[in-house]
């Protein structure tokens, strides 16, 4: 098995490799994140230990780059960041799992054992709508094959009314969906908030009624047509 290890720092990049060579595996090391992108979508890779703080192009890009280039690859990205918000990111950046440091080389083995194991994850498939698509697996949206540029949670909303389309969704149904548990009611201004943003993005600039207000429920989105 072949594994990729993209870390700056020399010690611990030099660690990962001689653990894994210790552990059967063939290992290559790079140290930045350019060279790890060019590596990883050229080689035969079975998978990737990557760190998240690089210079240059960090993990998160890498592995956005990564999976936009259908590369899919198992990615195991390391951080010294342990918050949920990182996770988040590197999770909708298409990584597989993650490891925070520091780590017992043991954990990092059965983690990577496990990637290995399962193999390359199927590709999600994409949803689309008339002339709307929206790809869960290189984050790309469009209208009509024009790409709109979506935030992650403006993305995230997207996703799960395209989930169910043709449907009245309910604020609160969107609301624990797309925001989670922790929003209380009074993010209802925010949902309001990111289905106008959705609104200027879509229906204003491909002048088209794609998100429908369903009065005192909450939002349809409609199967249009392209001019
Ligand atoms: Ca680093």
């Amino acid at each position: 098995m072949r594994v990729l290890v993209v870390e700056d720092e020399d010690k611990m990049r030099a660690a990962l490799q001689r653990g894994l060579r210790a552990a059967g595996y063939a290992v290559d090391g790079v140290t930045d994140g350019e060279a790890g992108l060019a590596r990883a979508v050229a080689g035969d890779y079975d998978a990737l230990v990557l760190d998240i703080v690089l210079p240059g192009m960090d993990g998160f890009d890498v592995c956005r780059a990564l999976r936009r280039a259908e590369v899919w690859t198992p990615v195991l990205l390391l951080t010294a960041l342990g918050d949920v918000e990182d996770r988040i990111t590197g999770l909708d950046a298409g990584a597989d799992d993650y490891l925070t440091k520091p780590f017992a080389f043991e954990e990092l083995l059965s983690r990577l054992r496990a990637l290995i194991r399962r193999g390359r994850p199927p590709r999600p498939t994409a949803l689309s709508c008339g002339p709307l698509t929206l790809d869960p697996a290189t984050r790309v949206v469009t209208w009509a094959g024009a790409t709109i540029d979506l935030s992650s949670r403006e993305f995230a909303l997207l996703e799960y009314l395209m989930h169910h389309a043709g449907e009245v969704v309910q604020r609160a149904t969107i609301r624990r969906h797309v925001w989670g548990a922790q929003a209380d009611e009074e993010s209802s201004n925010i949902i309001d908030a990111y289905v106008k943003n959705l609104r200027d993005k879509i229906d204003r600039r491909f002048d088209v009624d794609v998100i429908e207000t369903v009065r005192g429920v909450g939002y349809r989105l409609r199967h249009q047509t392209a001019e």
